[in-house]
């Protein structure tokens, strides 16, 4: 099992380092992300051990359960997943240094409203819908400069970039529609020189199409199934609002 994850691993940093040297990409300006939804912790220690240091959940209840037998380790949590803004107070209980799903002002607002009560930031990354699919959360491409300069507002809430998860298809193009439109709304972004909004990161690419991200500008690639194995739940779950 762990000779597996580890052989993985070496896999998809090869393809992060290949796909960076076709692009003429530093290899240090492309992070990776283990998604690690319903992988239990030994699994994730693996890798870790390995010298991962970055792991993304999609759950709150997920990060509860992993968190005794992962605090010990040296790796920073982001949150990745649909955020319930009933599920704030205890997300801030595990130590998440960054949501990368933030994608409304009604969520941005109660978090503010917590992180004061509790004297703490955090990072975060404006989730934008890049493939138009209904199932996805994210705020549209076009509503998305003027969320951020609402998100500016709140000072507990550092921005530092923005999160797509692109279209799932065999069709390369339209993938790669998904991360050049991310990249452009960056740059608009960038060029509004907004106060309280930094936007290095780019967290896109997964364990299909990585590659085609880092291409088109991912500074975080998030790679589950090609590192741990396949999932026996649809991801539509875990994308799913109504489910938690
Ligand atoms: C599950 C998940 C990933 C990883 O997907 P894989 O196809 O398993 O690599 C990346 N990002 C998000 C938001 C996810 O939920």
């Amino acid at each position: 099992m762990s000779e597996t994850i580890i052989q993985n691993l070496r896999t998809i940093q090869q393809r992060i380092k290949n796909a960076c040297i076709k692009s003429n990409r530093d290899i240090n300006d492309v992070k990776l992300l283990l998604a690690t939804k319903t992988v239990d912790a030994n699994r994730i220690k693996i890798a870790i051990e390995k010298g991962e240091t970055l792991i993304g959940e999609n759950k709150v209840q997920e990060v509860k359960q992993k968190y005794d037998e992962l605090k010990n380790t040296s790796h920073q949590k982001h949150f990745i997943g649909h955020l319930q803004t009933n599920k704030i107070k205890e997300i801030l209980k595990y130590n998440v240094s960054c949501i990368q799903s933030l994608d409304r002002i009604s969520l941005a607002e109660k978090l503010q409203k917590r992180l004061e009560f509790e004297d703490k930031t955090i990072n975060a990354f404006m989730q934008v819908n890049t493939s138009a699919e209904e199932s996805k959360f994210g705020v549209t491409p076009n509503e998305a400069v003027n969320l951020v300069k609402e998100l500016a507002n709140f000072d507990r809430i550092h921005i530092k970039g923005l999160m797509t998860i692109g279209l799932f298809s065999a069709d390369e193009e339209k993938v790669r529609t998904c991360f050049k439109l991310l990249k452009s709304i960056q740059q608009e972004i960038i060029a509004k020189n907004i106060p309280n909004i930094e936007m290095k990161e780019l967290s896109m690419g997964m364990s299909g199409d990585l590659e085609i991200a880092i291409e088109e500008g991912a500074t975080i690639v998030r790679v589950g199934t090609a590192i741990f194995g396949e999932r026996i739940y649809p991801d539509s779950y875990y994308w799913n609002e109504k489910i938690s």
